[in-house]
């Protein structure tokens, strides 16, 4: 579902270049469950966006459900993201001015989605949240946020979750729960899950850890949960 070809990432700020991935080759297949790890700055987050196509390379290829991302335009690469992708991130990004079920059903809506209200409240009450519809963001724990966020992430039923650090501001208990979620989602409708993570826990329960080390693959070894 995911097949990553000799991909180099550089940044560019005011006259510097930082080359902060190189020559990075691996593969998800559909249904997988795969994890990123490595320390701070080795280059996980941008290596996501690159995947899901928020970002271009400056050399290599992606290919996301069978489309090379090279070939699209923006578009195109927003249209597959709608039909195929969804995201979680550390922070949420949930929009403050929007209550929980907003969150999840504007989205749907812009996409043209039928039902969506009615879609939401369902997916809001997979995630436990049944009595948090009206509530605010700032009216909600950290935990809670982050179910949101895994309720708008699903909203599409995308082939290929990303999660960037999905437990990262959750303490323990919380972020098992939303641990849970991921795998249970993965379980009951084959969504692949590629997930960076600084917890090797977390990583270890994927099937297959991909290790990077300053913008390099150190290794791409299956687990025992393979
Ligand atoms: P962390 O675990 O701390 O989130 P990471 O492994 O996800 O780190 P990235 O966020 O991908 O690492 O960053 C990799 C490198 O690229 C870092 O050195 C960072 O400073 C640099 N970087 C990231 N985004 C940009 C940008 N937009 N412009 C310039 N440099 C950037």
């Amino acid at each position: 579902i995911l097949k990553i070809n000799g991909l180099e990432k550089t940044y560019t700020s005011g006259n510097k270049q930082l080359t902060v991935l190189h020559n990075i080759s691996f593969d998800v297949e559909q249904g997988q469950t795969f994890s990123i790890v490595g320390p701070s700055g080795s280059g996980k987050t941008t290596l996501l966006g690159l995947c899901a196509g928020l970002d271009a390379p400056n050399s290599g290829s992606v290919e996301l459900c069978g489309h090379d991302l090279n070939t699209l335009n923006e578009d195109q690469r927003a249209q597959l993201r709608n039909r195929e992708v969804g995201f979680i991130f550390q922070n949420f990004q949930l929009l403050p001015t929007l209550t929980a079920l907003e969150n999840v059903s504007v989205p749907l809506e812009l996409q043209g989605a039928k039902h969506a209200a009615k879609r939401s409240m369902e997916l809001l009450d997979q995630v436990g949240l049944a009595d948090r519809f009206h509530h605010y963001p700032s009216q909600l724990s950290g935990g809670e946020q982050q179910r949101v966020a895994l309720a708008r992430a699903f909203s599409n039923s995308p082939s290929i979750l990303f999660a960037d650090e999905p437990t990262g501001n959750l303490d323990e208990e919380t972020g098992e729960k939303v641990i849970k979620l991921l795998f249970d989602l993965n379980k009951a409708s084959n969504t692949t899950l590629v997930i960076v993570s600084h917890d090797l826990d977390l990583a270890n329960r994927t099937q297959q850890i991909l290790r990077l080390k300053g913008g390099q693959i150190l290794t791409n070894q299956p687990t025992a949960a393979h």
